[in-house]
């Protein structure tokens, strides 16, 4: 109880009374992308982080702090529900004669903590008031970034963490029998029951939100059993199973088991379309621009059939009605870019497969926040709800290209970005 107390007090240090100023916002347009309708001429009212009040006609307390965001259209934060913050693959890794996925697990958790804060920051300044991290973060580095953000150290959007990926054994890198030790830290490779629930256990005692499974990167799999069993088991404790799959078996599995999201997803049956939608069962579709499986080093013409073959997917689940949540599973740096403009590039996947704007806007913060979890308290802009919002200088709903040039970054009601940067 003590320890509770305390951390009350610090958490009211960290964000609460340093905002107890109300902020009155006036907002030119706000979006609603739950259902794609546009208010006009709105004040939000912002206190303690969160909206106290919005309407047309709220009056503006006298000692109120005004943003004129009059001209601008305002809607709730981008939400990115898969990336790898703390995880960038080399570009050096030829040279240095290793698989350059190896490479990324070779930096020290120290250094990965450093590349989460940067990107974090990144992610922020885009327009991404959450994230899901999906693993690939060293021993835990993505519970420290996420608690480095909660305590006001650095700036940053909410945090979903995966920390140790559990896997069927070997994980996805294909590392030698003598270096095993590099993937110790970022996954958990379990087999047996006992295995499993041992990870699972291991994961949220030590701080995670959500529990990453990788079902089938390798020739063995985990059987829908095997994730039934994951599923049961994470709900106890209150979390959800994001499932990555490549092979069609792998689908089934993580589908016929109740995992809440299918990660990536490449090859999905139309059968299964029909199942994922009756069940509920969200894809993160992570469909990479062309630059992106470049930088993966993909060369140009097979990163192009795999990008036509990922929209193409990307089609038949929209049409299916499946629902689908923005993610972008983003682990390089491209040249001049930042992590969190890389990430709004794939809105551009979007609109090839022929999503209109308020869709694409609802699978980047309605979609995505109902499946983190935070939808009772983040992702849209209502009374009670923590005030994350972002502006633009164009309605999205009109052309959602302007989500590329966000002008303005409130979180948790603290500005972040107020202008062109
Ligand atoms: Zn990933």
């Amino acid at each position: 109880m003590i320890y509770r107390i305390f951390l009350t007090f610090l958490l009211a240090l960290t964000f609460g009374f340093a905002n107890a100023q109300v902020i009155a916002i006036k907002a030119g347009k706000v979006v609603d992308p739950s259902n794609g309708t546009v208010t006009y001429n709105q004040v939000i009212l912002v206190e303690n982080g969160r909206i106290k009040d919005i309407g047309a006609d709220i009056s503006i307390p006298q000692d109120a702090e005004t943003i004129d965001l009059s001209r601008s259209t305002v809607m709730p934060g981008l939400i990115d529900a898969h990336t790898h913050i703390c995880a960038t693959i080399s570009i050096f890794a030829d040279r240095l004669g290793v698989d350059f996925l190896d490479l990324v697990l070779l930096n020290p958790d120290g250094y990965r903590a450093i590349q989460g804060a940067v990107h974090a920051k990144q992610m922020l300044e885009a327009g991404f008031t959450a994230i899901r991290e999906a693993g690939n973060s060293g021993k835990y580095v993505d519970v420290d970034v996420k608690r480095a953000i909660n305590e006001g150290l650095i700036p940053g959007p909410t945090i979903i963490t995966a920390g140790r990926i559990i896997v069927p054994f070997g994980g996805q890198f294909r590392t030698k029998a003598d270096k095993q030790f590099i993937t110790n830290n970022e996954y958990f490779f379990a087999d047996t029951r006992d295995e499993i629930l041992k990870a699972i256990r291991e994961n949220i005692f030590y701080g995670v939100d959500v529990i990453k499974i990788v079902v089938d990167s390798k020739k063995y799999k985990y059987s829908a059993e095997d994730m039934a069993f994951i599923v049961d088991e994470a709900r106890k404790s209150g979390l959800k199973v994001m499932a990555h799959c490549q092979t069609v078996d792998g689908v089934y599995s993580a589908v016929m088991g109740g995992a809440a999201s299918v990660e990536h997803g490449w090859t999905i049956l139309d059968s299964i379309i029909t199942l994922m939608k009756q069940k509920n069962i969200v894809l993160v579709s992570t469909d990479f621009p062309v630059k992106v499986l470049q930088a993966y080093g993909s060369k140009e013409e097979n990163a192009k059939t795999a990008h036509n073959k990922m929209i193409e997917r990307l089609k038949r689940v929209y049409d299916g009605g499946v629902t689908i949540a923005f993610g972008t599973d983003i682990m390089v740096d491209i040249e001049n870019e930042t992590r969190g403009a890389t990430a709004i590039s794939y809105i551009d996947s979007f609109v090839e497969a022929g999503i209109p704007a308020a869709d694409i806007l609802k699978i980047m913060t309605t979609n995505a926040a109902a499946l983190l979890g935070i939808n009772k308290s983040r992702g849209s802009i209502s009374k009670g709800m923590y005030c994350d919002i972002i502006a633009t200088d164009e309605n999205p709903l009109e052309n959602i290209q302007t989500l590329k040039n966000v002008t303005f970054v409130m979180k948790n009601g603290v500005v972040y970005k107020n202008g062109k940067r």
